[in-house]
């Protein structure tokens, strides 16, 4: 695939002007990920209107709140938090506006033999219709869902989402619809959101959650990626819209479990090639290393350039027994009453 990269100088404008983990710095990290892959990220200048472009995935009620601690966040010129750990600050809506005008630019520009990777922020995957998604505690970082609206406006686009936590936000707005939604992620019993068990089915049978234990490395997760080439291919999509997370890397912070390498991002761009349908790729989480090297990798994947070199990280025999033991109670396995 032919792999296009944009950015927007306003994303560095939302700004928690603290130790907060989804700071300006993550943009800084992707850039570099994305320029060691051998690209140069594309800088979109364009501004939208957040409001208007999201109504189609969030409630009114909603998205005036969240307006409303924006002009509160840029009255008083400081960060305000609108739940324990998501916060508004007085740029933020420069960055909104941004992501509405990256929108534009995706839809306008997707098509075959592309991959076009977006690095907004803030992230989206855990924002759902009306706020804090499927009885998730908190938005966890994430304001507006780009993965969801892209999805909903990409006709028999399905999704594919490889952060390390349930997209529980583009689950939420999309299982009504009926557009399929393919997550691998951490076990929902073991890290936020809650969310994301192998037997939930969705509103419409379109939930395909593909649960790996903390401490699973490449070997259980290019597993789990067999498991989401067989479901995407079976649906045979007309696009993928990809929420991709590089939280899962070993390393890359100190709030999820999952010990995955360069490999695993590598081969899951190899995934989306192979697949042949167009991609829209949209920054989640990763809040280190993971962007750099996460995401180098994952670009070389969608390019069919050499494979990472190194090993992939292997998972210990017990965390393999629980992998097997998640596996069993998924409702997408083949043979499953
Ligand atoms: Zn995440």
């Amino acid at each position: 695939l032919k792999v296009d990269v944009y950015w927007h100088k306003a994303y560095i404008l939302h700004d928690p002007g603290n130790g907060h983990p989804e700071n300006p710095r993550r943009l800084q990290l992707a850039l570099e990920g994305a320029r060691r892959a051998g690209i140069r990220p594309a800088e979109l200048g364009c501004e939208g209107d957040p409001w208007r472009a999201y109504a189609r995935v969030h409630d009114s009620e909603y998205l005036e709140r969240l307006a409303r601690a924006v002009d509160e966040a840029r009255l008083y010129g400081y960060p305000v938090y609108i739940d324990p750990d998501t916060y508004v600050s007085p740029g933020t809506l420069e960055a909104l506006s941004g992501l509405a005008c990256a929108v534009e630019r995706l839809l306008g520009e997707a098509g075959p033999g592309r991959a076009l990777l977006l690095l907004g922020r803030p992230p989206g995957h855990h924002a759902g219709v009306a706020g804090a998604a499927l009885g998730a505690p908190t938005l966890g970082f994430c304001l507006l869902n780009t993965a969801a609206l892209l999805a909903t406006s990409i006709p028999g686009a399905v999704v594919f989402d490889f952060d390390v936590h349930h997209g529980n936000g583009t689950q939420e707005i999309l299982g009504p619809p009926g557009v399929p939604h393919v997550d691998i992620h951490q076990d929902p019993a073991t890290i936020y959101p809650g969310t994301g068990y192998p037997w939930e089915e969705g509103p419409r049978g379109s939930w395909y959650n593909i649960v790996v234990p903390p401490g699973a490395g490449d070997d259980i997760l290019l597993d789990a990626l067999g498991h989401a080439t067989r479901i995407l291919v079976g649906l045979e999509p007309r696009a993928v819209v990809v929420s991709m997370g590089f939280d899962g890397m070993d390393g890359d912070n100190y709030f999820a479990g999952l010990r995955a390498g360069p490999t695993f991002y590598y081969e899951a761009g190899r995934l989306l090639a192979r697949l042949g349908a167009p991609v829209v790729a949209v920054l989640e989480g990763g809040y280190g290393r993971g962007l750099v090297e996460g995401l180098s990798a994952f670009i070389a994947g969608l390019r069919g350039d050499p494979p990472p070199t190194g090993d992939p990280t292997t998972s210990p025999p017990g965390v393999w027994e629980r992998y097997r033991r998640l596996l069993e109670r998924s409702h997408w396995l083949p043979g499953h009453a």
